[in-house]
């Protein structure tokens, strides 16, 4: 294992991956750019590295079992291992997918991306994780994902537009955190969810009220948490989100 931090940041050409992956880079990390589009990761590397960051392109589809398999082997063989992984890759799902209205195409790609992409990547990394000094495991959940605060009462806490498909989502990869976060809780790997805040981006066609830098934030604290810190937790800059 080299004596360098190794990250790997899924979706990192552009948006808060983006961002993510150029914080992890200020602190003097290797940082895996995992994104499928081979022009859009090049020239996310290239301008982590105008800006001193040691970045490298992953090519990365989560959906594809092949791609996160060559992924895996390019980080063993490639930069010699991995000690953390953001898996940030997601998609809406075809924006609003209100009950009574429902295309099950675009909520079966939601789950697609945002749930099973993050087992694929996930299991395929763990080995080298495994190997790892100080393991972090950061999943990029929403807060639309938290049914306490989806089944609030009307105005209190609920949030996010009506759809069946991204906010529960993000609702399964919760609970996908909490199952890695128990199976490895007698290892180092600490595995956390995070919510950015609503932040311009693509995703929300730039109307969110964060920038990119600022959505970064959380996962960057949790990919850089000391040894004693939480896991199977669920985090925005302001603190915990109920679950
Ligand atoms: P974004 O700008 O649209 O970026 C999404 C990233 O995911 C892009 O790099 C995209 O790559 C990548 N991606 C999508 N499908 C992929 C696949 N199959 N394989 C690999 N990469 C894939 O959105 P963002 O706002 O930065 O979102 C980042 C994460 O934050 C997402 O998980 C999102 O759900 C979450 N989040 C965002 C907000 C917000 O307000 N923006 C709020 C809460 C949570 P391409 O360029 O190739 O499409």
């Amino acid at each position: 294992m080299s004596e360098q931090t190794i990250a790997l940041v899924t979706g990192a050409n552009k948006g808060i991956g983006y961002e993510i992956a150029a914080g992890l880079g200020t602190l003097g990390w290797q940082v895996g750019v995992g994104a499928r589009d081979e022009q859009r990761r090049e020239s996310a590397v290239a301008k982590l590295r105008a800006n001193g960051v040691d970045a490298f392109g992953v090519p990365l589809d989560v959906t594809d079992d092949a791609s996160v398999a060559a992924a895996a082997r390019l980080l063993e063989t490639g930069a010699g291992g991995l000690d953390v992984l953001v898996n940030n890759a997601g998609v809406t799902g075809g924006g609003r997918q209100r009950p009574g209205d429902v295309d099950l195409a675009a909520v079966r790609a939601a789950v697609d991306v945002n749930v099973i992409g993050v087992v694929r990547v996930t299991e395929a990394m763990l080995p080298l994780l495994r190997r790892s000094a100080s393991p972090r495991v950061v999943n990029m959940s929403s807060g639309v994902g938290s049914l306490a605060r989806q089944s609030a009462s009307a105005g209190e806490h609920q949030t996010g537009p009506l759809s069946v498909a991204y906010g529960p989502s993000k609702t399964m990869l919760n609970a996908v955190t909490i199952q890695y976060a128990r199976a490895l809780a007698r290892t180092n790997i600490l595995v956390n969810a995070a919510c950015p805040g609503f932040t311009a981006t693509d995703l929300n066609g730039f109307r969110g009220v964060r920038t990119p830098q600022q959505g970064a934030a959380i996962a960057i604290r949790l990919a850089t948490l000391p040894d004693d810190g939480p896991t199977g937790g669920y985090f925005e800059d302001a603190g915990v989100i109920p679950w």
